[in-house]
């Protein structure tokens, strides 16, 4: 694409998952949009994340999400023309003691009082049934068939070449340095040139905070480096997806032996610069948990270990919705576990787009809950 003024219907900032997904959606619609990218396409968390698609342990406003999300995952060739890596195979959450598993009956409770029932409590034969290796003092779980995981590069490449397939245009290697509305056409201006549109749409990840300042508005947007690392190739041991109640880890073996080994620990993110910093005490942690859990892997090698930098906000869930200045929209902080939602995401913000409304309950991600009275 040369440099120079460029005119479309929606402008979206970011060029990982969601902006690819929201772009995708949009022209699917008749809108002629641009995708403008700092860097390059899934050069973020889109791509350096675990991969994990499911609806066990979501906070509770994102279930609804979470549920319609599997659903697109289930038949996400018809997307984009690609599987994704997409393999089915049930997330578990493993309880270490009595009260962690009566903590996940709780849950359970919770749950089926709100009308969702996909999250079950399995005993500790049920739990050894599924999962031979895990250590004798487990006691039991919570178990969610039907979820998955997903290949992270392999996906927002295929959500990228459906984009450009359909006409969207993309920009890469362009910062977007202002954004300022004339007129009801917002004038956005990136390294590579001037871009209008009257439709905005941030999905800037870690740094949509500062997207969303640009606009006036306010979102705490904290940057962190989740951490993940992986083994050398292993035999099979384990197939479902594991987390634990008590401890962070989430934990899956590949077909190729290999073993994912993550949950949330953190090096230290540089956003100005886009590096992050592993923080090797930490890792260490991360894989005393596994080997507590799964025996068997102590003295296994750690072949390679990556951070990415991931957008966080103060009440976990992420900022999904119309801005409060007309014909902008949000999508970005999506707190560790934004993956699984990329195909649902952006049909909302291309719904509110094109028709005004979701049919999907998004209140609670509203970008006002930070600067209404009771947040300051
Ligand atoms: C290690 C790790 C493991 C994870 N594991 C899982 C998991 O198992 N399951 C799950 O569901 N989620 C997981 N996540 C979370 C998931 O990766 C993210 O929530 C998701 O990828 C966010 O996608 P995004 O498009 O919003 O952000 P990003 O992929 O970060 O994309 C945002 C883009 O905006 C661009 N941008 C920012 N500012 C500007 C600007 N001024 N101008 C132009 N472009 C700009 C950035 O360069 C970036 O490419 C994990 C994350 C990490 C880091």
């Amino acid at each position: 694409m040369t440099r120079g003024k460029r005119s479309a219907d929606a402008i979206v900032i970011g060029g990982g998952l969601h902006g690819c997904a929201t772009a995708l959606h949009l022209k699917r619609s008749g809108l002629d949009t641009i995708v403008v990218e700092k860097d390059y396409v899934g050069r973020h968390a889109s791509s350096a994340n675990a991969g994990g698609v499911r609806r066990l342990g979501r906070a509770l406003p994102e279930i609804p999400l979470a549920v319609a999300a599997l659903a697109s995952w289930h038949r996400i060739g018809e997307l984009v023309d690609d599987d994704c890596g997409f393999a089915v195979s049930c997330q578990m959450k493993v309880a270490e003691t009595e009260s962690e598993l009566e903590a996940l009956r709780d849950r359970r409770e919770t749950l089926l009082s709100l009308g969702f029932e996909h999250e079950e409590i399995i005993d500790q034969e049920q739990l050894r049934g599924l999962l031979p290796a895990i250590a004798p003092h487990c006691v039991g779980g919570m178990v969610v068939h039907g979820d998955g995981h997903a290949n992270p590069f392999l996906t927002v490449q295929a959500f990228k070449r459906k984009a450009l397939a359909l006409g969207v245009r993309i920009l890469e290697s362009a910062p977007v340095e202002s954004v300022q509305k004339q007129d009801e056409i917002w004038q956005v201006q990136s390294a590579q040139g001037h871009l209008q549109a009257p439709i905005l749409v941030n999905c800037a990840g870690a740094w949509g905070g500062r997207i969303a300042a640009m606009l006036g508005e306010h979102a705490p947007v904290e940057s962190e480096a989740l951490m993940l690392m992986i083994t050398e190739r292993l035999k099979p041991f384990v197939t479902p997806v594991v987390g634990a109640q008590g401890r962070m880890l989430s934990f899956k073996q590949f077909d190729n032996g290999t073993v994912l080994i993550g949950g949330g620990h953190q090096g230290r993110a540089e956003p100005d610069s886009n590096r992050t910093h592993l923080d090797f005490r930490e890792l260490a942690t991360s894989a005393t948990t596994a080997a507590i859990l799964f025996p068997r892997l102590r003295g296994v090698q750690l072949v390679r270990c990556w951070g990415g930098i991931e957008g966080q906000l103060p009440d976990g869930i992420p900022v999904i919705g119309a801005s409060a200045v007309e014909g902008a929209y949000h999508a970005f902080g999506f707190c560790g576990h934004g993956f699984a939602l990329g195909p649902i995401v952006g049909r909302i913000i291309a719904d509110l787009i094109v028709a005004g409304e979701s049919d999907l309950p998004i209140g609670a991600f509203d970008i006002g809950r930070f600067s209404s009275p009771t947040a300051a």
